[in-house]
């Protein structure tokens, strides 16, 4: 392993990451977030996600159990947005904002995050993962569906109720076209699939992989840009999650529970993060059979009171620093005995 600074080439985003683990160690007399877990009622009557309760929309939410999904009151693509189309002038270039955004609750409970609910819950929660993928794959003005989990005060959640969403957007996002791409270049170049070629290789198997189960591997990437990120990534290619296994379905959502309770467990805390799923675009290109479909975990936390923010330098250079050489975080990671 080389010393504390170093430069490390991102091969999905191709860009450079600054692995900076001096910096961890400046003293630190800035803002310090909350260490500790505030606590919850299993119910929220002034919750719109909790069953029973009428949202803003004015609609009942039913007295589920179990994983519930509806569509955003407040989405930012909605089906019947204004048809603005306008390409006539680069300077006031407009297009309607048409898709769809869903809101994805985990469970009934309020105060219950994945890494809180049994393993047991996890079945029909990654039936949901794939029944919301497979929705908005199937709407024609969908060309790429985004499922994300926004969790913790931290990173700004506007309700605490524990849920994912997802997204149709109308079109592919900028950082999708450039791991499509990259992910194209690599499969035309080696014959070989990206993702699975770095999952081999002896950087990632000899210090950065976390766990490795039957259908995935759990590793911090080799130029990890923020602290403990991790990947799930699947020993076999597959573009997304409609091409899993049932399984393979199964185990990703056990894969993704010991992960989340090794967060919990590491800041000794329900821990904020920021969750990924990278199914590929579902536009006509064919670069999306070069895809190949993972999970990551993006912790903004360095230490439990400390969080990383992105500074002028990140924000300036589009690079980012990151305070913790991967090889330790993966460390950190598998000791925690998960
Ligand atoms: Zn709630």
């Amino acid at each position: 392993m080389s010393g504390p600074w170093e430069r490390r080439w991102h091969p999905l985003l191709d860009e450079w990451v600054i692995i900076s683990s001096s910096s961890a160690s400046r003293p630190w007399s800035g803002a310090k977030a909350n260490a500790k877990t505030t606590a919850l009622a299993k119910h929220d009557a002034s919750c719109f996600l909790c069953p029973g309760v009428t949202r803003a929309s004015g609609e009942k939410n039913p007295d589920y159990t179990g994983p519930f999904a509806f569509d955003n009151d407040f989405a930012t693509f909605a089906s019947h947005a204004p048809q603005t189309n306008d390409t006539q002038s680069l300077f006031a270039t407009t297009a309607p904002a048409d898709g769809r955004c869903r809101v994805l609750c985990w469970s009934e409970r309020h105060d219950m995050t994945l890494a809180d609910l049994p393993v047991s819950a996890m079945a029909s929660i990654t039936q949901l993962w794939r029944d919301e993928f497979e929705l908005l794959q199937a709407n024609p003005a969908v060309k790429q569906a985004l499922l994300f989990e926004n969790k913790g005060v931290e990173i700004g959640v506007s309700n605490l109720h524990p849920h994912g969403q997802a997204y149709g957007l109308p079109f592919v996002s900028a950082h999708a076209q450039r791991m499509r791409d990259a992910q194209a270049r690599y499969a035309n170049q080696h014959k070989q699939n990206l993702l699975i070629s770095m999952l081999e290789h002896d950087s990632v198997q000899n210090a950065l992989v976390v766990e490795k189960a039957t259908h995935w591997s759990v590793l911090v990437p080799f130029a990890a840009r923020f602290a403990y990120e991790t990947w799930i990534v699947p020993h076999q290619a597959v573009t997304n999650l409609s091409g899993l296994s049932d399984d393979a379905l199964l185990e990703l959502g056990e894969v993704y529970h010991r992960q989340a309770q090794r967060y919990d467990e590491l800041f000794q805390r329900q821990s904020p993060n920021i969750t990924h799923f990278h199914n590929a675009p579902c536009d006509d290109d064919a670069n999306n059979q070069h895809w190949c479909f993972h999970m990551a975990f993006q912790p903004p936390l360095r230490e439990p009171d400390k969080l990383k923010y992105l500074g002028g330098f990140e924000s300036a250079a589009g690079n980012i620093t990151n305070p913790v050489q991967p090889e330790v975080a993966a460390g950190r990671l598998r000791e925690l005995g998960i």
